[in-house]
């Protein structure tokens, strides 16, 4: 038995590592290096494009239960993550680097998986097929699948956060903090008063942006990773809310509370690499510079990689998918990872995972998995295979999705409670679902 994943990345690799595992053979495709994305930097499996962070692992948060999840579901790439962790209070952020050589050693030893550098340009029509090409997919291949699915894709817009070297930061202004002192103090904060404020919000404001072009200029971002300029141009204090919101950072030095703080987390093991947290933009990088610089601590900071923009392309999930996530109208057929409109890294894996587990099962002729909306993976592919949807756009784990517990005012007024109860009532139910493996 065989099947083709096209793109290697978050999710590609993640679902040919489950259809090995239960023994089917895989073409794996990848067009990088021969073709590139415009945002991945290297040839690796698996790479990491923006942040380096996965989001909590604290299963009763939205995205830590889908990690939980996955990690009883026996996903690959979130075992891999955690080896590759680096320090981010409860967050889950990783070398990236090391993570994706992790992988590639994982495809490249695996005797089912063949690896083959190539732009597959058509979805093969001989062969059953995981379509992963994620949210850069090649023009080629979009056109095709445009062409396949009947439906419009939707473009839109992600940013990146400029990364500066540790050694050029000012630690007699910067203080290492996590918010209300959680987990490690793995931040680096630097602080402003509002005089410093509003010299950083006037430069930012009027900073030239980079020209969008024509079929760029209806952009829609993911809400969560709005570029910075764009929530300044919001209002004065948008980013004092938000995050540059200076609560529960306190530098122990001077017990001084501050009028906003710019919050920087690790990039890389070593740990010479930080990241400007929510600072993803499409600024001019000479813009970008002057920004990053008119920031306290920041002042002689050198930018190892700036900010940048990119294309966003997935399809009417809710018209062509099976909760399952597989075709409507072509059984052989699968998709997974942002494609899907499952927003994010972890979602990426997680319905990758998914869709190499339901390729295993149709091929060998069982049942696919559907998963119970009381679980966040099941919850989300319910979600994007709703037919519900007037304007269908992209989804991440969140609790809005669940369903809902047992009428009782008084648990639904205790927000902590309730998401105890879900998350509990989650994993209870994985565990049942799971008895008999999958
Ligand atoms: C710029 C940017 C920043 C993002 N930032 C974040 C973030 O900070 N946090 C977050 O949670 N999510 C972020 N996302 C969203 C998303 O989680 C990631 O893009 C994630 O990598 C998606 O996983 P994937 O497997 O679907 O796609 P990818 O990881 O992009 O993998 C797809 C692979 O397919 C290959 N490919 C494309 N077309 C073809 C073809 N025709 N033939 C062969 N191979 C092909 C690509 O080269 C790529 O390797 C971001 C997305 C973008 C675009």
């Amino acid at each position: 038995m065989k099947a083709a994943v096209i793109g290697a990345g978050l999710a590609g690799c993640e679902a040919a590592l489950q259809l090995a595992k239960r023994g089917i053979e895989v073409d794996l495709y990848e067009m990088r290096p021969l073709k590139t994305t415009g945002a991945h930097k290297t040839d690796n499996p698996a790479e990491f494009v923006c942040s380096n962070s996965l989001g909590s692992l604290d299963p009763t948060n939205a995205s830590g239960l889908l990690k939980k999840e996955m990690q009883m579901m026996g996903s690959f790439l979130i075992q891999e993550a955690i080896k590759a962790a680096v320090p981010a209070g409860n967050a889950l952020a990783i070398d990236r680097e090391a993570f994706s050589l992790s992988i590639k050693k994982l495809i490249e030893e695996n005797e089912k998986i063949n690896f083959i550098r190539k732009e597959i340009t058509q979805i093969p029509q001989d062969i059953p097929v995981i379509t992963a090409s994620g949210p850069l997919t090649s023009e080629a291949l979009a056109e095709n699948i445009k062409e396949f699915a009947g439906e419009e894709h939707l473009h839109f817009f992600d940013a990146i956060a400029p990364i500066v070297e540790k050694d050029s930061i000012n630690f007699d202004i910067a203080f290492y903090a996590s918010r209300y002192d959680k987990g490690e103090a793995s931040y680096i904060n630097c602080p402003m008063n509002k005089e410093q404020y509003e010299k950083f919000y006037n430069i930012l404001i009027n900073a030239p942006k980079i020209e969008l072009k024509e079929f760029e200029k209806d952009a829609k971002f993911f809400e969560s990773c709005l570029p910075v300029e764009v929530l300044a141009s919001r209002g004065v204090d948008t980013l004092r809310y938000g995050p540059m919101k200076p609560v529960g950072l306190i530098d122990k030095r001077t017990g001084e509370k501050n009028y906003a703080v710019v919050q920087l987390r690790q990039d890389n093991l070593s740990a010479t690499m930080y990241n400007l947290v929510g600072f993803q933009t499409n600024l001019k990088w000479g813009a970008q510079k002057e920004l990053v610089h008119s920031i306290p601590g920041l002042e002689n900071a050198n930018i190892l990689r700036y900010g940048v923009m990119h294309r966003n392309t997935f399809i009417n999930s809710p018209k062509i998918l099976t909760p399952s996530l597989q075709c409507r109208k072509r059984k052989d057929l699968f998709f997974a990872g942002q494609i899907t409109g499952t927003e994010g890294y972890t979602e990426s894996m997680a319905t990758g995972m998914l869709a190499g587990i339901n390729m295993a099962r149709f091929l060998r002729g069982e049942t696919l998995l559907e998963l119970s909306g009381v679980s966040m993976l099941g919850a989300l592919t319910r979600y994007i295979s709703s037919e519900e949807h007037k304007n269908f756009q992209p989804v991440n784990s969140n609790w809005g999705i669940v369903d809902e517990l047992a009428a009782d005012k008084k648990i639904k007024k205790n927000k902590k409670m309730k998401t105890e109860m879900l998350s509990k009532r989650a994993i209870e139910w994985m565990e049942s679902f799971l008895e008999n493996g999958v």
